[in-house]
């Protein structure tokens, strides 16, 4: 029998998952097809009981229903609830069980770039649902402090709520005529845009969340934008002699630890890059 896995999300189209998840079920024999379903947020409920059929191996869960699904499966683990948000549901005999891989998304990306965090001073533009993850993933890994810059403070409260204990967890506006601002950035070992400045069909395309010219040979750039994979901040961190960090490692190794909860299978993440690569390149 063929299996389903699903994405839940909406818009999905644009969505690289199937690419890069079909290219790791092909390479590793699993018969299953990866689907994208459209799910309008009045349909999420009945789109997470289709999960529970027998020939459904499970799901990825992405914008805009990570928080809302959180009350439909039947067992969120701890990683799922301190990140109040769900990105990976697995069918377990009818039997939802939920996880969320960002944070190892994010854990393995530094990893796989030799990144120290533990014991550094993080700047981290952006204060949404990929912002919550980097700073879970920085607590887990030891970072000393992370500055949360964002341009309104209404997403910057609700981070109150988040279990990072032993974090200096400060915030700044996204002011580069700001004091708190310029010293976030200065003496932080990484800086982290997880805002969609520089994304293709994002709000401003050609915009970086700093000013050009600002960081150092000694600083880490980390853009989880992937379209382009060159980013403005990317580009203007590597002119300055920082290392550039991309965002697709983010976005595959997420999905790779997902698909080890779907098959009990080790997925090759080369094929995941390099479909993922292709399916960009198709795209542009
Ligand atoms: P989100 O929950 O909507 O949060 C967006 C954040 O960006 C908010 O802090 C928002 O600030 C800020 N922002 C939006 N437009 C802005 C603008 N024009 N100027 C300045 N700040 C702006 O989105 P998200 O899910 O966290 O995603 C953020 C980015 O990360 C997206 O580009 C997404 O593609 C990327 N991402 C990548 C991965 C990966 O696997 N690599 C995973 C998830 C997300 P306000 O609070 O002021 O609105």
């Amino acid at each position: 029998m063929t299996r389903t896995i699903a994405l839940l999300g909406h818009p999905v189209s644009h969505s690289l998952s199937p690419a890069f998840q079909q290219a790791a079920l092909d390479a590793t024999g699993i018969d299953a097809r990866y689907e994208a379903w459209d799910t309008e947020p009045d349909d999420l409920r009945i789109a997470v009981e289709r999960l529970r059929s027998g020939d459904v191996l499970g799901a990825n869960v992405t914008v805009p229903h990570k928080v809302a699904v959180m009350a439909l499966v039947d067992a969120p683990d701890a990683v799922a609830e301190r990140a109040g948000a769900v990105n990976t549901i697995v069918n377990r005999h009818g039997r939802l069980e939920a996880t969320n891989t960002d944070i190892l998304g994010v854990l393995r990306t530094l990893d796989a770039a030799r990144v120290e965090v533990h014991g550094q001073r993080i700047a981290l533009l952006g204060a949404g649902g990929a912002a919550r993850a980097v700073i879970l993933a920085m607590h887990q890994a030891g970072a000393a402090r992370v500055t949360v810059i964002n341009r309104s403070t209404a997403r910057v409260s609700a981070l109150n709520t988040l279990a990072v204990e032993g974090l200096d967890l400060r915030y700044a506006p996204l002011d580069p005529a700001d004091a708190t601002f310029l010293g976030a950035i200065r003496t932080a070992a990484v800086i982290v845009n997880a805002t969609p400045l520089g994304m293709t069909h994002g709000p401003a395309e050609e915009a970086s969340p700093i000013p050009a010219g600002m960081l150092t040979e000694a600083q880490v750039a980390f853009d989880l934008v992937y379209t382009p994979e060159e980013t403005p901040f990317l580009r203007d961190a590597a002119a300055c002699g920082a290392r550039p960090v991309g965002g697709l490692g983010m976005l595959i190794y997420q999905g790779a630890a997902s698909f080890r909860l779907w098959t009990g299978i080790d997925p090759p993440v080369d094929v995941m890059f390099a479909a993922a690569r292709a399916a960009l390149a198709a795209r542009s």
